[in-house]
């Protein structure tokens, strides 16, 4: 049980089990689970029902609800659809989906911080995030009681609430600028010994993680759909959508075919729509305007062995650039129809839906599975205790750069600031 391989999708040589990248070269790597038939524990709470084939020794205490996978009627109705599921990640308890952080980063957080602690060193933990990552890691942490380092732009400090108690080891760093800058800060950091940083796409953990929508969308349906919808950023999800479809292959009783990838960015801050359809795309003033910034990532994993591109490639993908107003419109249907209220992100996904349904790319009787990659904010806003982790550290872009200039934190400030905070509280 959970017993696994890591490998390298570019040299094949097998890596060690927590390593992040290949000495060899720049590929992904990739989990290779020695049961290849899913079987649920049922003993298991939340996404540890999905044990085997999670690259963790042991379930982390006190974490790590699962998203719930339902038969659309409302949104099927509106779209003509006969076969659409949606994978909903989020607080909505009448469909039993107790995901506290609503956001499916609810996914990748437990199993990414269970394997840092199974490292066994004393390295801490350093995270960057547009926001949603951050709560869930948050609660993760928070949890397992491990130190942690946030790194998030000033427009994800008010998406840092968790339903835990916040842990006093957690150390907050806002970096002026945006999404980007704060994983290239967050990179330099974990370039100090001291810290590691949890790997983005790179990490196993973290794709695995997400990849339980899929799973658990096959185990309800009993059948790989023809369709995957999901909002991207940097493109992981698919990623993860479409590994977790080659191990349900080889499981041998959910279907041959992968699922199509349809996955949406929100026009015109969309690097990968431009990148697959070859179209220009002016992303200077990007993230500003933007329907959901958490959708914005400048340096993804796209053409990377292993990475978005080949996911598209293999599947006969499709890339959906939605504007604005598109996502709107298709927010409200969403929330009409279900009776529920997503996530911005989670529209930009109904919304290449809608476009899918209008060009024929799916057809009516198709088994789809849309990712609503989180929702029920309101509902856990009205019923559950939230926290707001305060910042400790305000820094600009700079800091610990090679061009760092004089900041309101110099650079060894900033660390024996991060010492101060870590050694009050551990
Ligand atoms: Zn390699």
């Amino acid at each position: 049980m959970g017993e696994y391989l890591v490998r390298c999708l570019g040299c094949g040589y097998v890596q060690p089990p927590r390593a992040l990248a290949c000495q060899n070269d720049d590929s992904l790597l990739r989990t290779e689970y020695i049961t290849k038939r899913l079987t649920l524990r049922d003993d298991l709470p939340g996404l540890w029902k999905f044990y085997d084939w999670l690259p963790v020794k042991e379930p982390l205490r006190g974490s790590g609800d699962k998203p719930v996978t339902y038969k659309s009627k409302g949104l099927a109705r509106e779209l003509g659809l006969e076969n659409l599921y949606v994978s909903f990640s989020g607080y909505w308890p009448e469909r039993g989906a107790k995901m506290t952080t609503c956001s499916f980063k609810d996914l990748e957080a437990p199993p990414t911080v269970e394997r840092m602690i199974e490292r066994g060193d004393d390295q801490i933990l350093v995270v960057a995030s547009a926001g949603n990552t951050a709560r869930a890691f948050a609660q993760a942490a928070s949890a397992a009681n491990l130190p942690l380092i946030l790194v998030v732009p000033p427009t994800g400090l008010d998406r840092l609430w968790i339903c835990e108690k916040p842990a006093d080891n957690i150390c907050v760093i806002s970096v002026n600028g945006d999404y980007t800058e704060s994983i290239d800060l967050a990179g330099r950091l974990a370039a100090n010994p001291r810290f590691v940083g949890e790997g983005g796409a790179r990490n196993v953990a973290r794709r695995d993680g997400m990849g339980i929508v899929m799973l658990d969308g096959v185990l309800s349906m009993k059948a790989l759909p023809k369709h995957y919808f999901q909002a991207i950023g940097s493109g992981t999800g698919g990623i993860a959508a479409w590994e977790a479809s080659l191990r349900l292959i080889e499981d041998g009783r959910f279907g041959q075919h992968l699922p199509k990838l349809h996955l949406a960015q929100n026009s015109p801050c969309a690097p990968i729509y431009a990148a697959w359809t070859g179209s220009k795309m002016e992303t200077g003033r990007c993230p500003a305007g933007m329907y959901d910034d958490v959708l914005f990532n400048r340096k993804p994993p796209y053409g990377v062995k292993g990475g978005v591109k080949e996911a598209l490639e293999e599947t006969d993908g499709e890339v959906y650039g939605i504007s604005n107003q598109e996502a709107r419109l298709a927010q409200k249907l969403f929330e009409e129809s279900e009776d529920i209220d997503i996530l911005p992100a989670a529209a930009v996904a109904v919304a290449a839906l809608q476009k899918a349904v209008r060009a024929g790319t799916v057809e009516k009787n198709d088994l789809i599975l849309l990712n609503i990659t989180g929702g029920g904010v309101s509902r856990a806003k009205e019923e559950l205790d939230m926290n707001l982790l305060k910042c400790d550290i305000e820094t600009e872009p700079s800091a610990l750069s090679s061009t760092s200039t004089s900041t309101s934190t110099s650079d060894t400030d900033l660390l024996v600031e991060i010492d101060e905070i870590l050694e009050r509280r551990v």
